[in-house]
């Protein structure tokens, strides 16, 4: 199919052995994260002659690979994160996903990868989010989490960008990330490993920037933390974001402030959602850079009260402490403050059609 075609079909293959509605409603009942799939997927191949062809939804299932495939080697990969919400009447909504086709352009272009077009990545989404509607979870803030993601193909071992490359689409149900009630979480200040640097792959949504993390992910599981916070890679001086989440700080005059995009921070789409829903909701917003000292002399002096993480996955996560080897700093009294709360469920009543959708999210 040439990039100049506006409608792009995913054909349908059924599954001829779909997971059995018993079996189902008892994963849906408790699908924790990232555990379980839908029966399908949708797919498309792009080759460096023929553009994007064989687009499809097809039964979820392994893939056939070379072991030479470059994304093996040399982590030619990108991904998306985005969930679709099931309404109170039954309807399933999308968030902004046009925000995370151009993101994921964005970072395609960034590994060399072709470009999805647009029209092709709504579609993929919408085809799948269709096909498998009844995996979407009833109740709560459960929803079903849609994975994205692009692959180097080609069979070669030489060291360029892949003429061979396929793109899939797979769906988890996701349960409440707080089922019983929101609970604040404890970072761990990184500071012998960064995660982006100037001219690198920050920005971008690619694997290798996990893989990167973990390490410090792990040192932070020792300290008894959930997530780390990395520190920018030249000073080791400015606040950048936590390994899947973007950093808040409020401030006891309501202002909020969030570091800005550095070019080595993912921009994600809860963090500029979060933007305009603070501001709706009366707080001055800034973007500009945070300094560790700022962050520990602001708790200390009371001038920050809340500090508060986001993405896709969590929605507004409450930070209750900050854990590093200097010790340790509890945000106001450890618990969820209320402009976290206020925020929290100011996102969620759009996510979940509670709320007016004033910005036009929901799709
Ligand atoms: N930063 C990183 C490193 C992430 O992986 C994510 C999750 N995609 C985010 C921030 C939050 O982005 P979003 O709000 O788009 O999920």
């Amino acid at each position: 199919m040439s990039a100049t075609t506006t409608a792009f079909e995913f054909p349908l293959t059924r599954s001829a052995s779909p997971v059995a509605a018993a079996r189902r409603a008892e994963i849906l009942a408790d699908p924790g994260f990232g555990n379980h799939f839908t029966d399908h997927m949708s797919t498309a191949t792009w080759t460096r002659d023929g553009g994007w062809h064989d687009l499809a939804v097809v039964p979820y299932g392994p893939l056939s690979l070379d072991p030479s495939a470059a994304v093996l080697h040399y982590a030619q990969e990108v991904f998306e994160g985005m969930k679709a919400y099931r309404w109170a009447d039954g309807s399933v909504h999308l968030f902004r996903p046009e925000a995370n086709a151009e993101r994921l352009a964005r970072s395609a272009r960034r590994l060399a990868l072709p470009e999805l077009p647009e029209a092709a990545f709504l579609e993929s989404i919408a085809a799948l989010v269709r096909t498998d509607a009844e995996w979407v979870p009833t109740g709560g803030e459960s929803s079903l989490y849609l994975r994205p993601f692009m692959i180097a193909t080609e069979a070669f071992l030489g060291v360029r960008s892949a003429h061979e490359v396929r793109y899939l689409v797979i769906a988890s149900p996701a349960g409440s990330y707080f089922p019983g009630g929101v609970k604040p979480v404890s970072i761990w200040l990184s500071q012998d490993y960064t995660r982006a640097a100037m001219g690198g792959t920050g920005s971008a949504k690619c694997g290798g920037n996990y893989a990167a993390s973990l390490v410090a992910q792990q040192e932070a599981a020792a300290h008894g933390c959930a997530q780390v916070c990395f520190l920018d890679a030249g000073e080791r001086r400015w606040v950048e974001e936590l390994g899947g989440m973007n950093l808040f700080f409020v401030h006891d005059d309501g202002s909020i402030v969030t570091p800005e995009l550095s070019g080595s921070i993912l921009e994600g789409i809860t963090r500029s959602s979060i933007l305009s829903l603070a501001e709706d909701l009366g707080h001055a917003v800034s973007e500009r850079r945070v300094s560790v000292d700022e962050w520990r002399e602001g708790v200390a002096s009371g001038r920050i009260t809340e500090v508060f993480a986001c993405g896709t996955a969590a929605a507004v996560t409450p930070v209750g402490r900050l854990v590093s080897r200097d010790g340790e700093l509890v945000h106001g009294t450890g618990e969820a403050g209320p402009v976290t709360l206020a925020v929290r469920e100011a996102l969620l009543d759009v996510q979940y059609g509670r709320a007016e959708d004033r910005h036009g999210w929901t799709t």
